[in-house]
């Protein structure tokens, strides 16, 4: 750390220069990685809390990189916003994910058709070709536009006018699913929920969290309950993430919730991983 000026002393942090430095290489290293082909992509499945069964599976993308091994999003996800990286990285991403989906669907027609859920990051719902690239990807790789849905987190939305939400209007025309990530934390106003194109909440992983127990706590069910009654009143589907016991899936399955993903069923894996489980599902 540098002197804040004048003659104060200021004691250095190496730690958060070793994070500034990392922060710096990373986002000087991210635009090679892509042309490297140092991402991939992980699918999570997505279980019906009913029968059990896996309807399909989020996209999780990760990056090998060569000196600091595998990161997370949430290492690389904000700095490519920041530089404006996302906007590649994200069509690459949605890209692999719906060949990834049109492959599933060719071999697992028995299991149903599987779906793929894609997040989107707001930097990409503002770019200008998101409509275009998504139906161009869609037609090139064969894939339904009803098996594609693709993921906002509930703070990119809050307050979003009409200009922001026209593209994913076009969207959910074309028949695309728009789900609601990480819903219930971000104080949104829920008669906004109307206005927006959305046909899926996911009811963020700190819901669930309170589901560990059982019975849950009794608050937490209270919430539980009245977002998945005001979430079927306005034939939105509701899927919940985290899910990590067979207790919290009880419970949310009893609550009315529709379709869940965590730990309890898979991690995320690579995309061999769900052709077994669907392949299990096919023939029971
Ligand atoms: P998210 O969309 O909320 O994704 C769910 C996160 O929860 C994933 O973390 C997943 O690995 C983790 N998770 C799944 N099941 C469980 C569980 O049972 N327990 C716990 N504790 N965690 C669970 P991950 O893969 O690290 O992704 C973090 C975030 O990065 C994602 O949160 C998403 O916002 C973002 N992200 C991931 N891939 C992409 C992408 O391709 N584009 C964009 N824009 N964002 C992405
Ligand atoms: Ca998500
Ligand atoms: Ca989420
Ligand atoms: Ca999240």
């Amino acid at each position: 750390a540098k002197s804040a000026g004048g003659n104060r002393f200021e004691l250095a942090d190496p730690e958060a220069d070793a994070r500034a430095i990392t922060r710096h290489g990373l986002t000087t290293a991210l635009p090679a990685a892509l042309d490297r082909g140092e991402f991939f992509i992980e699918y999570q499945p997505l279980v019906h809390l009913g029968d059990g069964s896996v309807r399909g599976a989020e996209a999780l993308v990760r990056w090998l990189h060569p000196q600091h091994g595998v990161l997370g999003p949430d290492r690389f996800i904000p700095l490519a916003e920041h530089t404006g990286l996302i906007v590649p990285l994200g069509r690459w991403v949605l890209e692999q994910s719906v060949r990834q989906a049109r492959e599933w669907q060719e071999r697992h027609a028995a299991a149903g058709p599987l779906r793929i859920n894609v997040n989107l990051s707001p930097c990409q719902l503002t770019h200008p070709g998101l409509v275009q690239d998504t139906v161009d990807i869609l037609e090139r790789e064969g894939l339904d536009a009803d098996a594609l849905c693709l993921e906002v987190t509930e703070s990119a939305l809050i307050g979003a006018d009409d200009d922001l939400l026209k593209p994913l209007r076009r969207l959910a025309e074309m028949g695309v699913d728009i789900a609601l990530d990480d819903f219930g934390t971000g104080y949104s106003n829920l008669a906004n929920l109307r206005r927006l194109p959305v046909s899926i909440l996911k009811l963020d992983r700190s819901f669930t969290q309170g589901m560990q127990q059982f019975p849950a706590d009794p608050v937490d069910l209270k919430i539980v309950e009245g977002i998945v009654s005001l979430a079927h009143s306005l034939d939105l589907a509701i899927t919940v993430e985290g899910v990590e016991t067979g207790a919290q899936a009880e419970q949310l399955r009893i609550l009315g919730c529709d379709t869940a993903q965590g730990w309890y069923y898979a991690r995320p894996g690579p995309p061999e991983r769900l052709h077994e489980l669907a392949l299990v599902d096919a023939t029971g």
